[in-house]
């Protein structure tokens, strides 16, 4: 099976110029999803995850699967004012501007080993700001994962000080 053929890509989404890359077709089918699960899973080596950590939205997904096949609790980071309880923040650069991401106070416990988990690593602004709220909370990254990598925005570049799993290069 391979991945790359349940991931559909939408020319001009959310805006002209983008070639946006859908992962419901993979969320469609079970067997892909369990599949890709599998693949981001055996990255892991075995290591031990308390955390995992998904950002909005698209993270959610496989975040919560990962969680569940590893023992560990799942975490939402999402943007600002939607979490309910007490936050932190962390800012990160756009194309036009800056936005943030917020995660609550008692999400992660000092010495947690984390992963983190988003569906696309592009220009890697998002992940770095995760990173930064889970070092915020002491929490020690274990792996940050994507189902895939945009490799042509380097976005890899601002997070390389963790150990970085894509299962679908483009
Ligand atoms: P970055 O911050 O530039 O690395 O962008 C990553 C974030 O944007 C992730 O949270 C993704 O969900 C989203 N994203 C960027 N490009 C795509 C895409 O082609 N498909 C789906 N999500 C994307």
């Amino acid at each position: 099976m391979k991945i790359e053929n349940y991931v559909r890509d939408i020319q001009g989404f959310p805006k002209e110029g983008i070639l946006f890359k859908d992962i419901t077709p993979l969320l469609n089918d079970p067997i892909a999803t369990k599949e890709c699960l599998n693949v981001l899973i055996e990255s892991l080596n075995g290591q031990k995850i308390d955390k995992v950590v998904g950002a909005e939205s698209r993270g959610f997904f496989f975040g919560i699967l990962l969680a569940q096949e590893l023992n560990a609790g799942f975490v939402p980071v999402r943007k600002p004012k939607k979490l309910p309880y007490e936050t932190i923040s962390a800012t990160y650069e756009l194309e036009y501007g800056t936005d943030s991401l917020e995660m609550h106070t008692d999400a992660i416990k000092k010495g947690d080993k984390v992963l983190i988990h988003d569906d696309v690593l592009a220009t890697g602004g998002t992940a770095k700001a995760v990173c930064e709220l889970v070092e915020k909370l002491g929490g020690e990254i274990v792996q940050c994962n994507f189902l895939m990598e945009l490799t042509f925005l380097n976005g890899r570049e601002k997070i390389k000080d963790h150990p970085i799993f894509a299962a679908i290069t483009y």
